[in-house]
């Protein structure tokens, strides 16, 4: 350490701590005036005069997870979820970063005065850090460069119908405008990637029966969406980042047009990583979302697709609504799935039957999420500078997943009932505590903007 850096007050001592080097004993010594990371010191090294230690034993230290894909509805559908109750839920699941995605809440995100009254209600309430992606919708094309210098950290589009009618999707060309604006200027365009035509050609969903619905999402639309969008990226020299991948079909794909050097990324999600179609009971519409949870074979090869660093990132696309509008028909209940307090836990106990390791899981769902929205220099690793926003985890400790313990808004969720590997046991931000064995404790999360690089 340099003189001049602060003197550190605080030292996480674990015999497992997970650094980008990879896992090791280790005294991580954190300064409060600044909030970040100091050193990262031997395990034995001296503690600093004026340093609290706090002894985690063999709990493991990780960086706070970044969970990029998050609905927060607030405002305008808080009944569904809000900066709140959605921020605790992450602290309670060792996530310090998340950035909301610019639908569902009311306004959408997709002006500059939109934005601003987003912030103002997020600011009041988060545990967690907090960024924003922007909307690209039609006739919008001129708010995208004033929400990009506002600091949005990308912009997200669909190319169907997004489920709420203040969220409408580009057609083709208003697709291919956007992204030429948005590569213009630099920025990140992200991409619910299903092809409208495949979906209206498949037979429509209705009633309690799984494979009805899973009939309604074909495969071949992911596919021809993701090719389609690849294209482009390459036409345009354009940054794309693929949303929630379901089919694996489309890896091999996505791996050739990088090795072209086309700069596409790519996301899946832990639901897509723990459950299969072949479990969904009839009229459990806990486990609706689009594109769909699919076979037991599809997920092992996401999982192929994690191990060979095809995708990028884990992230949760936590997309809550109140009870009444999961209904047992898979036709008309909202698709999505909560899992933001559950991530981290459903996705190692997976990860560590698969052969992996949380190393790898910080890659997923810390390190990569970070790099995808450009705060890799604040967030994502373990290392002297930056912020000391920490997971402590038992990893080897088990629960059963209660619903009624989670902070979401609405206590529906696709993991009721399942035993899941890894207890959080505490969350930091900026060096200090922000929940402690599930439970939330102050609301010092920050508003991050788009980090201007070097
Ligand atoms: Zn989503």
């Amino acid at each position: 350490m340099r003189v001049a850096d602060p003197e550190p007050e605080l030292v996480l001592r674990s015999t497992h701590v997970v650094t980008p080097e990879g896992p090791r004993a280790a005294s991580v010594a954190v300064s409060l005036a600044t909030g970040t990371i100091a050193a990262v010191l031997p395990y034995d090294a001296p503690v600093p005069p004026r340093a609290r230690i706090e002894e985690l034993g063999d709990d493991v230290l990780l960086p706070g997870l970044v969970d990029t894909h998050v609905h927060v509805n607030d405002p305008g559908r808080t009944e569904w979820e809000g900066f709140g109750s959605a921020t605790r839920a992450a602290a309670a699941g060792g996530i310090t970063t998340l950035v909301d995605m610019p639908l569902n809440s009311i306004p959408p995100t997709t002006t500059v005065e939109a934005l601003e009254i987003k912030r103002a209600v997020a600011r009041r309430a988060a545990h967690v850090d907090v960024g924003f992606w922007g909307g690209a919708v039609p006739g919008n094309a001129a708010d995208l460069k004033p929400l990009h210098d506002a600091g949005v950290l990308g912009f997200k589009c669909f190319l169907l119908p997004s489920g709420v009618d203040e969220f409408p999707q580009l057609t083709p060309a208003g697709l291919h405008s956007a992204l030429r604006e948005i590569a213009g200027f630099g920025g990140l365009l992200i991409v619910h990637a299903e092809d409208p035509h495949l979906i209206e050609g498949a037979p429509a969903p209705s009633g309690p029966a799984y494979a009805d619905f899973l009939a309604s999402r074909p495969r071949d639309a992911e596919n021809r969406a993701i090719e389609r969008l690849v294209e482009l990226a390459r036409e345009l020299d354009a940054r794309v980042h693929i949303l929630h991948l379901s089919s694996a079909e489309a890896l091999p794909l996505i791996a050739a047009a990088r090795s072209d050097g086309v700069r596409v990324t790519v996301e899946t999600c832990p639901h897509f990583l723990t459950l299969t179609a072949e479990e969904v009971p009839d009229g459990a519409t806990e486990f609706k979302c689009c594109p769909p949870i699919r076979e037991a074979a599809n997920q092992d090869a996401l999982w192929q697709g994690l191990a060979d660093g095809t995708i990028d990132c884990v992230v949760s696309d936590h997309s809550p609504c109140t009870a009444d509008l999961k209904t047992g028909d898979f036709g008309g209940a909202w698709g999505g799935i909560s899992s933001l307090q559950l991530g981290l836990s459903a996705v190692w106990t997976e990860a560590r039957r698969r052969g992996h390791t949380l190393h790898d899981v910080v890659r997923w769902m810390s390190a990569g999420p970070a790099a995808l929205v450009g705060l890799d220099r604040l967030k994502g690793a373990v290392a002297a500078g930056h912020d000391a926003d920490f997971a402590v985890l038992a990893p080897d400790e088990t629960f059963t997943v209660d619903p009624t313990a989670l902070h979401h808004r609405n206590q529906v969720t696709a993991y009721a009932g399942r035993t899941l590997h890894g207890v959080v046991r505490s969350t930091w931000l900026r060096g200090r505590k922000i929940a402690d064995h599930g439970i939330p404790t102050e609301p010092t999360g920050r508003l991050l903007e788009r980090q201007l690089r070097a």
